[in-house]
């Protein structure tokens, strides 16, 4: 199903969509007062983008750099060009382990290669341990959100998921039992765990370590207690040197939930004792993004999800309306990326206010960049009947100023005296849920000659 008819789903909960919009709201606020709070907040993310665009054109000397380093260290690197291979890779990790318990947490890169499923279907179990993440996980859905897997869900609905699943008595959506509920049930977890997955936020070239960046420190609990850590990094994680990782910790907890620091940044450089540490990392199309000049800069994105939180399209629409791994105005350069015809809808789900671009970290021009995958998916993909012969007579009409203004009396004309059954009816989606104004008597052209005309007949 497309963006559109997703959101219209989403949207006939109207008191979902009002908590939803303002709980994300609140978190873009929150942003807001914590940058507030940084002096030389614009040099810090020019300096994100700048040390991220160094990196991007050197990638391949700094991943080679980061391989050694962390093969000195004694981490067992492995490469994987695509979704499979990565898939693979992991689980021939785990056999060779005789693992079947594997403790995961947060990683927008396994949702992308669509691990879990896979395990799962090789007899391994996997469980997710990021509170949010473990909610979807128990819901059987995808996360809604790459930093709050589980806004799309309120504390009633938690509450009910544990009772089935966790056996929890009814707390009426009790918030800091439902917590407790969980933590116990994630800790018989993490003990009896073989193998212990996370992701990755930044990898260090030259020191071959990484961080993984958690509110709940579940990552860390995961690693120091299974003999197998594996770490899954797309190539963009990759930064050089150690001395840049306090510019992108700095920007990344205050733009995802205006924290000055995530709560646990963990620095993770070789195995502990008699433990292994693998690391994966993966291309997926990345090196195809790579190459498009005009959507390389989307490799910089740090994932903090702040266009998210601000794009109204998003707060009002939901993530899962963008069937897609990474929804909201990141996610819809991403996805085009990946597949052209299944994503052609997503820049399309957009506003363009610019909103997105003004908040991101990096300073990725992501509404420039959704309007340049509009342009590429109108010409290259099959367009709605009705859009595109409306689009072509528009296109026409406004190439003829003399045309333009008949048809502009015409359309003043009709939005006041035409019925409004039948101005907003089926073809005219716009006309859902919105009312069109009361077409005025002139056309701003018309108002302005006979201003001119009135002003020098004055003089
Ligand atoms: S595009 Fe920018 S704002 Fe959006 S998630 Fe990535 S870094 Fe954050």
């Amino acid at each position: 199903m497309s963006h559109s008819k997703l959101a219209e789903i989403f949207n006939k909960d109207e008191k979902r969509v009002d908590w939803h919009d303002k709980a994300l709201w609140f978190v873009r606020h929150k942003r807001d007062l914590s940058v507030l709070q940084v002096k030389g907040w614009e040099e810090l993310r020019n300096l994100g983008r700048s040390i991220k665009a160094h990196t991007l054109s050197n990638l391949d000397n700094y991943l080679i750099q980061f391989e050694e380093n962390a093969i000195k260290n004694g981490i067992e690197v492995h490469w994987a060009a695509n979704a499979d291979e990565h898939n693979s890779i992991v689980h021939k990790i785990i056999k060779d382990n005789q693992a079947k318990k594997v403790v995961k947490s947060k990683s927008m890169l396994t949702e992308e290669c669509h691990l879990n499923p896979f395990l799962e279907a090789n007899g391994i179990e996997v469980v997710d341990t990021d509170l949010g993440e473990r909610i979807v996980q128990l819901a059987k859905e995808t996360p809604s959100h790459i930093v709050l897997p589980a806004i799309h869900k309120d504390r009633h609905e938690v509450d009910e998921l544990f009772q089935e699943h966790l056996g929890t008595t009814p707390c009426d959506g009790d918030p800091q039992y439902l917590t407790g509920e969980a933590r116990k049930h994630l800790r018989e977890k993490f003990i009896a765990a073989d193998v212990a997955i996370t992701g990755v936020n930044f990898a260090i070239a030259e020191t071959g370590g990484f961080v993984v960046c958690t509110n709940e420190g579940n990552a860390d609990m995961g690693a120091h207690l299974a003999p197998v850590h594996i770490a899954c990094m797309g190539v963009e994680k990759i930064i050089p040197k150690q001395e840049h990782l306090g510019v992108f910790l700095r920007l990344l907890a205050r733009s995802a939930t205006g924290q000055p620091i995530t709560t646990y940044s963990s620095h993770f450089k070789k195995p502990r004792k008699e433990t292994k540490m693998h690391i994966v990392i993966v291309d997926n199309g990345r090196s195809e993004q790579l190459s498009r000049p005009d959507f390389r800069a989307s490799l910089h994105c740090i994932r903090c999800g702040a266009c998210i939180n601000t794009c109204p399209i998003y707060r009002r629409s939901g993530g899962h309306s963008y069937h897609a791994t990474i929804p909201g105005p990141i996610g819809s350069i991403l996805s085009p990326g990946m597949d052209l015809t299944q994503y052609s809808d997503l820049p399309f789900a957009s506003t363009l206010c610019g909103s997105c671009s003004d908040v991101c970290p990096v300073k990725i021009d992501i509404h420039a960049q959704l309007y340049k995958w509009r342009q590429i998916i109108t010409k290259e993909t099959k367009q709605p009947f009705i859009k595109k012969t409306s689009m072509e007579a528009m296109g026409k009409l406004f190439a003829k100023p003399s045309h333009f203004e008949k048809v502009g009396k015409l359309a003043r004309w009709s939005l006041r005296n035409l019925p409004k059954s039948l101005i907003n009816s089926k073809p005219n989606v716009w006309g859902k849920g919105r009312d069109l104004p009361k077409g005025p008597e002139q056309s701003f052209d018309e108002w302005f000659k006979a201003r001119n005309k009135k002003d020098n007949f004055q003089k």
